[in-house]
């Protein structure tokens, strides 16, 4: 008899409070031990003597569009790609399902498709629009991870925009199922207005659409969305924040006492508005990306750990929907939950910012691993409420582990990604750290280009 199932062996193993070279034994699912020289025996044992163990990421935001668009991207082709980044959960958001998930039935379908789909574990957002509001405690009990509301129009027509007297009445009820609201956050009546004059003089191109959606469009929701959340005691996640001035705006709330976080996501961090205008509709999303500078000093904000979490907002869509002259007209949304963390870790922008101290690592010091540790895993986990289980790495935890190797330095290219559609602004881009293997709850779901063929995923409800 062994004592372990696996024992992963010299690893460099990132928790929430710092970096060590720690041996991981896993028995039946959870991490059993950790110690500096683990003694014992396991049937499975991992030389981790050159890589960095992260915990699983658990990506809480994404869109794979299932049921009803699985042409988009579905949860079998989007979680394998999860997987292939060091995934081990994701959140998946309301609106691009048909139907959209706004009532128990709608879950259900849901549920059950990732269920059968699924590779990694997996949580629902629930919806909050106009028609729904009699739903929202029932959705709580079907176990939703949050409430969904878009402050601007949606883009899918059956998803409409939450107006003022919608948001407060669904803010109020979900703070009544003690679940939180998360918005996005941009200006119904600025974009309205800027993207009309922009249309009717006839300019459509990728710099107009830039023009139509500035940070105070986002900003003036932002401080609404506070505001309002105040009143009526919710708790508020901003996704998506584009920008410093944004992220400042949650800070000051929360230095007054308000219970509200922010994301950001990676495209925000390494990608700027001279991509969009570079690469077009691939490097097209809502908020768009941002100029250099306001890129730099959304930086400081992840640094000074003002951003609570960082998800990928993968959003993808059939390449035709991505191909118009009007880029009004372009779907918007960056296909990207396959380089969450190997962005975070190895691109340039990322080595550059999270460069904080002396280096222990060939490229990040242990303080930026750790913290980046905190944003794709421990944050998400604690602020969403999952189970103690989940987002670290400790005795007791779930074996949710992503391995990764610094050494390798390797170009994206079209053809490694595991999307429906193999199109993404970072292909071509350079990345310093691959991701070797992940393991789900004691089992590798992910190792070196293989998939795993079992669909092990469960549902995963806030406590
Ligand atoms: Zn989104």
């Amino acid at each position: 008899m062994s004592d372990f199932d696996t024992i992963l062996r010299g690893g460099t193993v990132i928790t929430p409070e710092g970096v060590s070279r720690t041996d991981i034994g896993i028995a039946e699912e959870k991490i059993a031990a950790l110690e500096k020289e683990l003694s014992g025996s396991a049937g499975n044992e991992i030389d981790a003597r050159n890589l960095h163990i992260f915990p699983g990421v658990t990506d809480s935001h994404v869109h794979f569009n299932e049921p009803g668009r699985a042409d988009w991207e579905g949860i079998e082709t989007g979680s394998n790609a999860l997987a292939a980044g060091g995934g081990v959960c994701f959140f998946d958001m309301p609106l691009n399902a048909h139907p959209p998930t706004c009532d128990v039935a709608s879950f259900d379908l849901k549920a059950s498709a990732a269920h059968a789909k699924s590779l990694t574990d997996f949580a629902l957002w629930g919806g909050l629009v106009p028609h729904n509001l009699e739903q929202i405690e029932r959705l709580a009990e079907c176990g939703v991870i949050g409430f969904k509301a878009f402050m601007a129009d949606s883009g899918i027509d059956d998803f409409p925009r939450a107006d003022h007297a919608t948001l407060r009445k669904g803010m109020k009820r979900a703070a009544s199922v003690n679940r939180l609201v998360a918005v996005h956050a941009e200006s119904e009546s600025i974009t309205q207005r800027l993207a009309g004059e922009k249309m009717t003089r006839g300019m459509t191109s990728a710099r107009d659409y830039l023009a139509s959606r500035p940070v105070e469009a986002e900003l003036e929701a932002i401080r609404n969305a506070i505001d309002m959340a105040g009143d009526v005691g919710c708790k508020l996640h901003v996704v998506h924040v584009s920008n410093a001035e944004g992220v400042a705006l949650i800070t000051d709330a929360k230095k007054r006492g308000a219970d509200v976080s922010c994301e950001t996501c990676p495209h925000y961090l390494v990608l700027t508005e001279n991509d969009t205008l570079k690469l077009g509709a691939v490097a097209k999303c809502a908020p768009p990306l941002r100029s250099p500078r306001e890129r730099d000093a959304l930086w400081e904000r992840v640094v000074a750990e003002e951003v609570t979490t960082i998800g990928s907002d993968h959003s993808p869509s059939p390449p035709e929907m991505k191909q118009n002259t009007n880029f009004f007209k372009v779907w918007g949304g960056i296909s990207g939950v396959q380089h969450l963390l190997p962005l975070l870790i190895g691109a340039p922008e990322s080595i550059d910012h999270f460069n904080g101290d002396a280096g222990e690592t060939p490229a990040l010091p242990g303080k930026g691993l750790s913290l980046i540790a905190r944003l794709t895993s421990f944050n998400v986990a604690e602020r969403f409420g999952l189970p103690k289980t989940k987002g670290r790495i400790a005795v007791g935890a779930d074996a949710d582990l992503a391995l990764f190797d610094f050494c390798e330095k390797y170009s994206v290219r079209a053809e490694d990604l595991l999307y429906r559609h193999k199109q993404s602004p970072y292909v071509g881009r350079t990345l310093t750290g691959r991701v070797v293997q992940t393991i789900l709850r004691g089992q590798t779901i992910f190792k070196r280009d293989r998939i795993l063929n079992q669909r092990p995923g469960r549902l995963i409800k806030p406590l």
